[in-house]
């Protein structure tokens, strides 16, 4: 990314939490324009939609460089997605492992559907770069996460658009440890704080508790392995 010209536009997928967060602060540092876009899609917690604001208010106040480079925030309602998966994202049912050793968290074709309207939206605003936070090495098994599933859909875009799309994944081989670690580098104590304060991970939508982490409810899948993250990331900075 260093040698490539700081004169391009970047969509980035942000939906408010940890990775998607570190993506935009990523984007911010690689691009001269940078464009978000969140998706409400029926998920029983919208909170993580709602801490986009202050996330997007902490990283201009953080860096007024990267506050000049930072445009338009875009919303797209999928309520569809809803209406035709049953999961524990999208329903009040418990969390749990279902069929094929998924948990039943996963949305199937979530994030096909996502880069699909993000390079829908990108066309439409002549932007060929798109930013997201999949990542294959803490995914839990989600398989619309891996990096062959991402070069794919790179390929369907582009040739289905006719438009050379390309699909960063800054995340893709990092764990939740090292993608604390690239927060610090891009923006040191001020921005691993903001992100660990307004980011948003738990699956149950809790933010009552304040934990070193960030809020959370602690127990559920996502809470524990940010949490998890959170520790071995402060086991190596010392
Ligand atoms: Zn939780």
């Amino acid at each position: 990314m260093a040698n490539q010209p700081a004169s391009r536009t970047a969509l980035v997928l942000f939906s408010g939490g940890q990775d998607s967060a570190t993506c935009l602060a990523w984007a911010l540092q690689h691009f001269a324009h940078v464009e978000t876009l969140g998706f409400d899609y029926g998920q029983r917690h919208a909170i993580e939609l709602d801490c986009r604001g202050a996330l997007l208010a902490g990283l201009k106040s953080l860096r007024p460089d990267w506050a000049e480079k930072l445009g338009e925030s875009h919303t797209l309602a999928i309520p569809t997605l809803a209406e035709i998966s049953d999961t524990a994202l999208t329903r009040n049912v418990a969390i749990e492992m279902g069929e094929g050793g998924l948990p039943n968290t996963f949305v199937p074709g979530r994030n096909l559907v996502f880069l699909t309207f993000a390079a829908a939206l990108a066309y439409r605003r002549g932007m060929t770069h798109i930013v997201g936070g999949m990542c294959e090495t803490d995914y839990s098994g989600y398989p619309d996460c891996r990096d062959d599933t991402i070069k794919a859909m790179q390929s369907a875009l582009s040739l289905g658009m006719d438009r050379q799309f390309e699909l960063h994944t800054p995340l893709m081989l990092l764990d939740k440890a090292a993608t604390w670690s690239l927060a610090h580098e891009l923006g040191r104590e001020g921005l691993v704080d903001l992100i660990r304060q307004h980011s948003h991970t738990c699956y149950l939508g809790e933010r009552g508790a304040q934990h070193d982490w960030g809020y959370g409810c602690g127990e559920c899948p996502a809470c524990r392995l940010r949490a998890k993250g959170w520790r071995e990331y402060m086991a190596r900075a010392v």
